[in-house]
């Protein structure tokens, strides 16, 4: 052997995919990726003005990216979890967080319940017109006097003959003002304990749902966010998702995949501001050198890099694991709080790396850092996740 080719150089452009990927998933993710690229992100700067449209879900749907991980015979792809976290990632080049999470509520949270815990007619009238993009979903769990305390919730269902009345409100809700139906989590007997609670799928045309307001909020502008009220609101017995008093169990399931998919977009959008400001800062010149190469701004790209792939890393294995099978809620919850807790500060970084210009909207910088800071709050504030952790030790 030659003595060059036994050198061995560092080849920082060689980007091994991760094992959990395949051949397919990489093909997924160029698809999605063009699609972002050609057919939502020209629109994102309008729809931070005007929330994005209905017919991104029935186009994704056409596309097959509602339904990637549901079995063919609902209309999925029948892929694999792992195509979940592809979609979660290359969504982003739409360039609209709101957007992202308008569709990731659909496809990660509000839809997975009706798979898990749904009659075959439910699944029928709900889960595959979702997964063809006809109905859009949203999901109701947080309360304006009970978001972090689940079990707090006042949203009351009695029973009523065969049929149920639903009295009470929701707030932050994710495509609330535009969505076809709800999942909808509520106290079906308040002296039970945890085994009081049930979930319902609810038509948002049912008399008493009520769309009380399109809420304002720091960033997410692309997305809607509702109050809603419920007033006598009237459904029938097979309304019921999943065993009456077990709600409370399985939206906590519903949570964790819904922390799992927020970590996976915390990673892809740190990454996505990350790449933009390194190429600001290999442009940007002062004190006649472009501010990359201050070993300051180095330094600060440096720790940047090293905080998203270790939250990659463990967004992938703990991905693993609950692709084969486990339920690693302590992980999960690791993985969320750290994704969220180091995608904020990857973004605010990339403001102080841009200067002023950081804080001009034209550069986009301030809208990620202000849709990033969402995941510090949304699936589970970050005290919730260290309470989670801390119990999970017998704490
Ligand atoms: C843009 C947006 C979209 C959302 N979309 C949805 C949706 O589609 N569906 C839905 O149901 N909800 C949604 N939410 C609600 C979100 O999940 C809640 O806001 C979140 O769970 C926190 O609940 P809260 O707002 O009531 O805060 P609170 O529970 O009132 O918490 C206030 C503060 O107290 C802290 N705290 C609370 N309990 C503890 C504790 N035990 N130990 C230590 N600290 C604690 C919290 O960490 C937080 O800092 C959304 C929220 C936002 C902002």
């Amino acid at each position: 052997m030659a003595i060059a080719e036994q050198v061995i150089k560092p080849d920082f452009e060689a980007r091994k995919r991760h094992f959990i990927f395949t051949d397919e998933h990489e093909q997924l993710r160029e698809s999605v990726r063009s699609f972002a690229l050609r057919e939502l992100a020209p629109h994102a700067e309008e729809w931070e003005e005007t929330t994005f449209p209905d017919w991104v879900f029935r186009r994704m749907g056409e596309l097959g990216f509602l339904g990637l991980s549901y079995p063919e015979e609902y209309g999925g792809q029948g892929g694999d979890y792992y195509s979940n976290l592809v979609l979660a990632e290359e969504i982003g080049h739409a360039n609209s967080g709101g957007l992202a999470m308008g569709i990731a509520v659909h496809t990660d949270m509000a839809t997975p319940p009706i798979f898990k815990f749904g009659t075959e007619e439910q699944k029928q009238r709900y889960l595959v017109p979702s997964i063809k993009g006809e109905k859009i979903s949203c999901l109701g769990i947080t309360e304006p006097d009970a978001g972090s305390d689940v079990a707090g919730i006042k949203t009351r269902a009695l029973r009523d003959g065969d049929d149920w009345v639903i009295n009470g409100s929701k707030v932050y809700i994710t495509n609330g003002t535009r969505a076809d139906y709800i999942v909808l989590v509520t106290k079906t007997d308040p002296d039970a304990g945890y085994d009081g609670f049930t979930l319902f799928l609810v038509d948002t045309d049912t008399p008493g749902f009520i769309v009380e307001k399109k809420l304002e909020k720091l960033g997410m502008h692309a997305s809607d966010t509702a109050l809603l009220a419920f007033d006598d609101m009237r459904v029938p017995g097979d309304a019921v998702l999943g065993e009456v008093g077990k709600g409370f169990y399985h939206i906590m399931w519903e949570l964790q995949g819904e922390r799992m998919i927020g970590a996976a977009g915390c990673v892809a959008g740190a990454q996505r501001v990350f790449d933009r400001t390194l190429k600001y800062a290999l442009e940007r010149k002062a004190f006649g050198r472009e501010i990359g190469h201050f070993q300051v701004i180095r330094h600060k790209f440096a720790e940047m890099a090293t905080k998203i792939e270790a939250a990659r890393q463990l967004v992938y294995t703990t991905a693993w694991r609950f692709q084969n099978g486990e339920y690693p809620v302590r992980e999960i919850s690791i993985a969320k709080l750290f994704a969220a807790r180091i995608a904020v500060e990857v973004a605010d970084e990339c403001i102080q790396i841009h200067g002023g210009a950081g804080y001009m909207k034209e550069y986009g910088v301030e809208r990620a850092w202000r849709d990033l800071r969402l995941n510090r709050i949304g699936a589970g504030t970050d005290e919730v996740m260290l309470d989670v952790i801390g119990r999970s030790y017998g704490l």
